[in-house]
């Protein structure tokens, strides 16, 4: 098996940016977990069915179009929101376990980002981090993103979506967002993205050694 290096963090944290950073520094592949559950929710939504229907929610985690994960739609805040609904559901969790698994054991090696993949996806993986930041930062951080895509938004509505996407995520019975007890915590609160990048490759190196190789 390759290189597996685990992600986790709360939203807005800035550690899709980093992981997909490491994985292309190292030659690695990367998996943006997120994006499944929020694919997830974009299918329930498009068939006008309830967030609650797990039943449609499970059918639409087995029925994933892997092709479909690149849809601008899918980084709407609403989306956010509702996949954080849909990914307390344990069924639709366990229907997007087997296909996470599959692609971090591609010899490959690859870098997953997400909520618990150093504590449920990929539990061996050698290496781990945890990127966080004051949900103050996020959101300004979120905002600024935003803004620069010319996309209208308000400071004070993206820091309670922040809030409430990690009460959520934090507080779910199944696969909570939390550290894993070997994760490197890595708190970005006063890093820019590139003193947040270098901490996390010394780390990285620290463990791999500078061939990016663990054996
Ligand atoms: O990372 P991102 O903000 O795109 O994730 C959207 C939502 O998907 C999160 O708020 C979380 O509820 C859920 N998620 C999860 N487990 C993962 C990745 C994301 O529960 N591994």
């Amino acid at each position: 098996m390759g290189l597996v290096i685990a992600v986790d963090g709360p939203a807005a944290s800035g550690k899709g940016t980093l992981a997909r950073r490491i994985a292309r520094e190292l030659g690695l592949r990367y998996l943006d977990t997120g994006a499944l559950y929020r694919a997830v929710a974009r299918d329930v939504l498009q068939k006008g069915l309830a967030l609650e229907d797990e039943a449609a929610a499970v059918a639409a985690a087995q029925n994933l179009d892997l092709n479909s994960l690149g849809d601008p739609a899918l980084r709407d805040q609403r989306v956010g929101a509702a996949a954080s609904k849909v990914a307390q559901m344990p069924s639709v969790r366990a229907a997007l376990l087997q296909l996470q698994r599959r692609y971090a054991r591609d010899p490959k090696g690859a870098v997953l980002d997400g909520r618990d993949i150093g504590t449920v996806v990929c539990p061996d993986a050698p290496v781990k981090l945890f990127v966080t930041a004051a949900p103050e930062i996020r959101a300004k951080r979120r905002l600024a993103e935003l803004r620069a895509r010319n996309i209208p938004a308000r400071y004070e509505d993206i820091l309670a979506e922040i809030k409430s996407r990690d009460q959520r995520d934090e507080n779910r019975a199944s696969s909570p967002l939390k550290p894993a007890e070997d994760a490197y915590l890595l708190n970005t609160t006063n890093l820019d993205i590139e003193e947040t990048y270098q901490a996390a490759m010394t780390y990285i190196m620290s463990i791999t050694g500078p061939s990016g190789c663990t054996s």
